[in-house]
């Protein structure tokens, strides 16, 4: 995002996600920048080597521009207003929350427990948080998020509650996680994901997002940002 070309296409692209719940391809980004396909592909492996985007495996498409995913994950987002038929993935629980806090938009969420299967349903929005008996388990520490955020994300779930999180964890990755309250999880998606739609957006510092998540009560060696 350092020069003005690269701003253009990382907010085309969330603008395109926002208001339309997929990714730009290259040949679009680059018509709608006046590039060429080359030029743009460029800025985008900038964007995600910078952490703005995510591509996809072959490199030739955005994957995720969090809170925003461009393939379906776990998560259904729905606008709570049924005049608006704007829809998107939520790539996990956190980011769910994200698309609210980014749309400023009181939403639906539609996923299922990993651990009974059931479908949970829940509404949440920049003021209304979600229920207090859900839990959301994330699979690996801070320090490693990045290492593969796609796969990160796919393990963001939402649980019935603490104990559907504690079974599944001692069954599947015994002594793994970290388990949260959704109410924290979406506490943290408004001020983290909240001004990813603004015009004069900046991504935070690292020490800006360590004192949001401090702020939550997310502290200690799991929650330590690389
Ligand atoms: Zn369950
Ligand atoms: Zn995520």
């Amino acid at each position: 995002m350092n020069t003005p070309d690269s701003r253009r296409v990382r907010d085309l692209v969330y603008e395109t996600l926002a208001s339309e719940g997929r990714a730009p391809s290259v040949a679009e980004l680059a018509r709608r920048t006046r590039s060429t396909t080359e030029a743009t592909q460029k800025i985008l492996h900038e964007l995600a080597e910078a952490h703005a985007l995510v591509l996809t495996a072959d490199g030739d498409a955005v994957r995720m521009a969090h809170p925003f995913t461009a393939a379906p994950m776990a998560f259904v987002v729905t606008p709570l207003d049924g005049h608006d038929d704007r829809r998107w993935w939520g790539g996990c629980a956190w980011d769910s929350f994200g698309i609210s806090a980014a749309l400023d938009l009181d939403v639906r969420i539609d996923t299922a427990c990993p651990q009974c299967g059931t479908p949970i349903a829940y509404q949440a929005g920049p003021r209304l948080p979600p229920p207090a008996e859900l839990a959301v388990r994330f699979p690996r520490p801070a320090g490693e998020w990045w290492d593969d955020v796609v796969a990160t994300c796919t393990m963001i779930r939402t649980f019935c509650d603490r104990g559907h999180a504690e079974r599944w964890t001692a069954d599947n990755a015994p002594g793994g996680g970290y388990i949260a309250e959704a109410a924290t999880v979406w506490r943290l998606a408004g001020p983290w994901y909240g001004d990813r739609l603004d015009p004069g957006f900046q991504p935070h510092s690292r020490e800006h997002n360590q004192r949001l998540l401090d702020e939550c009560g997310l502290t200690g060696p799991f929650w330590r940002l690389p």
